[in-house]
């Protein structure tokens, strides 16, 4: 088992990652916390294969669990959403020495997170991410958020888990499109940070895809502390944890004119990426390698290369994006594999120009 402490402020906690480790979740938990009224927040697909391993292994220990199961997909990370939970909260008495427990992918992670951090001031919550996207990004770093009509993440709050708990067998169902996207992400860490990760995923793709269980230990571990020591670095993202905006910049604006229907967050991302690497390319910062490894792990894991948006509608887009700091944009920009700056130099010329192209 790996486990990585995130080290924080008032809250440190750390991320528990092993194959098999749903069934002895209880035995794990018991060690941080007093077994206590339980509310275990789902989706339908997940609450099917894992909620009886995970509800098991609590009530063993004491735990007295209810479980709550969401529809799938992102539109329920709402305030409606929310209300309803609170109701369950309260049928199950829930107080401050209570849990919460988010089992599944962000959406059930950011939707009880938002919850357990608001439900009477904030009550004791855990992860379990069962996506790959869940577990090396959304689950770590303690940002809880819902959705509003007039923006994606816009009601939230930073909220830590106590612990989190990440079983690289529920990579196992996951559907494939799902690990690939997330896999973006794990990319993404390689380029902003790690060379070694990014050549090990350029070396072990096959065995990545085919859930090779050393293999997903390797770059979920990795991946996790990464993004700990980003944010114990920088809890409120007011500096370095920027960076892990790479490929966002761009991947935002894509989702949002395609109003998050068309492409995946992964998707986007790995667009996002391939053009701010570009655009780095063009502006002397880094050699063409750079570009063009990612973009050839981007084709090996079959993601589109185009959109097929008009490059002003996505600049005006860009300007709109809540981390424009007073109407200038900002880039994370690699400057080799495994470092990159952030940058407010990218003109309106090099975007233009970068984004007219297409990869192939
Ligand atoms: P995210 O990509 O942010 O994790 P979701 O929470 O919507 O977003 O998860 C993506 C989809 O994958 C959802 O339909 C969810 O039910 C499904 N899912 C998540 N984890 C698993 C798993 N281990 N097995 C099967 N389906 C899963
Ligand atoms: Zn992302």
């Amino acid at each position: 088992m790996k486990t990585i402490r995130v080290n924080l402020s008032d809250d440190s906690y750390n991320i528990f990652i092993d194959k098999g480790i749903l069934k002895g979740i209880g035995d794990m938990l018991a060690k941080e916390k007093q077994p206590c009224k339980t509310l275990l927040i789902t989706d339908k697909n997940i609450d099917r294969i894992y909620s009886h391993i995970v509800t098991e292994s609590l009530a063993q220990h004491g735990f007295r669990v209810k479980s709550f199961t969401l529809t799938p997909g992102e539109d329920q990370k709402s305030l409606e959403t929310a209300m309803i939970l609170y109701e369950a909260c309260f049928d199950h008495k829930l107080d401050r020495s209570s849990l919460i427990v988010a089992l599944g992918g962000g959406v059930a992670g950011d939707m009880s997170g938002f919850v357990a951090a608001t439900f009477m001031r904030g009550i004791p919550f855990i992860q379990i991410p069962t996506s790959l996207l869940a577990q090396v990004d959304s689950s770590i770093g303690g940002k809880v958020a819902v959705n509003h009509p007039r923006g994606k993440n816009m009601i939230g709050s930073f909220y830590q888990p106590l612990a989190v708990f990440i079983d690289t067998e529920t990579l196992s169902t996951l559907p494939a499109i799902e690990l690939v996207t997330g896999l973006v992400e794990v990319i993404k860490y390689g380029v902003i940070k790690d060379a070694e990760l990014f050549e090990y995923i350029e070396k072990s793709l096959y065995d990545i895809l085919q859930l090779d269980q050393k293999a997903l230990l390797k770059i979920i571990a990795t991946s996790c502390q990464i993004k700990a020591d980003i944010v114990a670095e920088d809890e409120k993202e007011k500096h370095v944890r920027a960076i892990l905006n790479y490929g966002h910049t761009i991947g935002h604006a894509i989702e949002a004119l395609t109003h998050y229907k068309k492409y995946r967050h992964g998707e986007a991302v790995a667009i996002g990426m391939l053009y701010a690497a570009r655009i780095a390319v063009e502006m002397g910062l880094t050699g063409s390698t750079v570009f063009e490894r990612q973009l050839s792990l981007v084709k090996r894991l079959g993601l589109p290369l185009s959109t097929g948006l008009k490059p002003k509608d996505i600049i005006k887009t860009l300007y709109l994006d809540k981390k424009a700091v007073s109407g200038k944009l900002r880039f994370v920009l690699p400057t080799g594999i495994g470092e990159v700056i952030i940058s407010d130099q990218v003109t309106e010329e090099i975007l233009s120009h970068v984004l007219t192209g297409n990869f192939v």
